[in-house]
């Protein structure tokens, strides 16, 4: 049964933190597991960004936007995410990840892809053509860690991140959980140890529990003392669409659009941020030739 994604937005430890929970395992087979993906390692790296980027939304309002960078040390390979406020979250792959061999990449660990040179860019678009950009690097080269980590530095709000996530027997994303809590101002500084253990025995709850209506007793099962504030459904979309796509196609070139017409076949073209496919057939193709095509007798531009 395809259990919803949700994030439940809480306070928590006499309203003194605030608590989100994420229940997002099928965003993520959606998201993560695509064709392309093809190292395991990569993809579960992936998915703890993606989750990252889920709990983030909670902390965003109205129009903002958040984009996360784990930028691992090897040149062209990096994990994307992003998300509103309104839960939407997509997120791709640098071609560093698509080009490698997937078996030399499953051989590393986390860590091992990640590097000593690896670092979080953090962007938020916070409207009015504002954004805030903070970066710091890896200490913990595991992600989640380093999330923690980020915004300790970064943001100065004592924070912890815990995310877990299993596989079944064919690599599908069986539970994928995560909790992001953060003191409120006047806490007391012994408070985040306690949230620490407690986020701790995350992978140990039996989490075919936490499917569907269940997962909103996760919050009890972790905390004693929770107040729930919100329920926000997460869900992987992109926006693209395929007028979007003729950019890339323009950039194919005109000779290469002339032979695709002249074998009478579409040509496809992939969002690169979601990997959805979006088909051009000849005739429409021919069209947009012709239009970018000069007027007879125009004066073609200097070069
Ligand atoms: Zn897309």
């Amino acid at each position: 049964m395809a259990a919803e994604n949700l994030l439940i937005k809480t306070l928590a430890c006499r309203r003194q933190a605030r608590i989100f929970f994420v229940n997002n395992a099928d965003l993520l087979n959606t998201i993560c597991r695509r064709p392309a993906v093809r190292s395991r390692r990569v993809r579960h790296a992936f998915a703890l960004t993606v989750s990252a980027a889920s709990l983030l939304s909670g902390t965003l309002k109205d129009h903002q936007r958040l984009s996360l960078k784990v930028k691992a040390s090897r040149p062209g390979c990096a994990w994307y995410a992003d998300v509103d406020a309104l839960g939407n979250v997509r997120g791709h792959l640098g071609e560093g990840w698509l080009n490698a061999a997937p078996e030399d990449l499953d051989r590393l660990s986390v860590p091992q892809l990640i590097g000593d040179r690896g670092f979080i860019q953090m962007v938020k678009d916070v409207g009015m053509n504002r954004n805030v950009t903070g970066i710091t690097d890896m200490p913990r080269r595991n992600i989640v860690d380093d999330l923690t980590h980020y915004f300790n530095q970064s943001e100065q709000t004592p924070t912890h991140f815990a995310i877990h996530i299993d596989y079944d027997d064919d690599g599908g994303v069986r539970t994928g959980v995560g909790v992001l809590a953060q003191l409120l101002p006047g806490a007391p500084e012994g408070l985040m140890d306690r949230i620490r253990e407690a986020a701790r025995r995350l992978p140990h709850i039996s989490l075919s529990n936490a499917e569907g209506g269940a997962f909103r007793k996760l919050p009890f099962l972790l905390f004693d003392d929770i107040d729930v504030l919100d329920e926000v459904r997460v869900q992987a979309y992109c926006g693209c669409s395929k007028a979007m796509m003729l950019p890339m196609l323009h950039a194919l070139g005109t000779g290469e659009l002339a032979a695709a017409c002249e074998r009478n076949e579409p040509v496809e073209i992939l969002c690169r941020i979601c990997g959805q496919s979006y088909r051009f057939m000849p005739e429409e193709i021919r069209r947009l030739l012709s239009r970018d095509a000069p007027s007879p007798g125009s004066v073609p531009p200097s070069p």
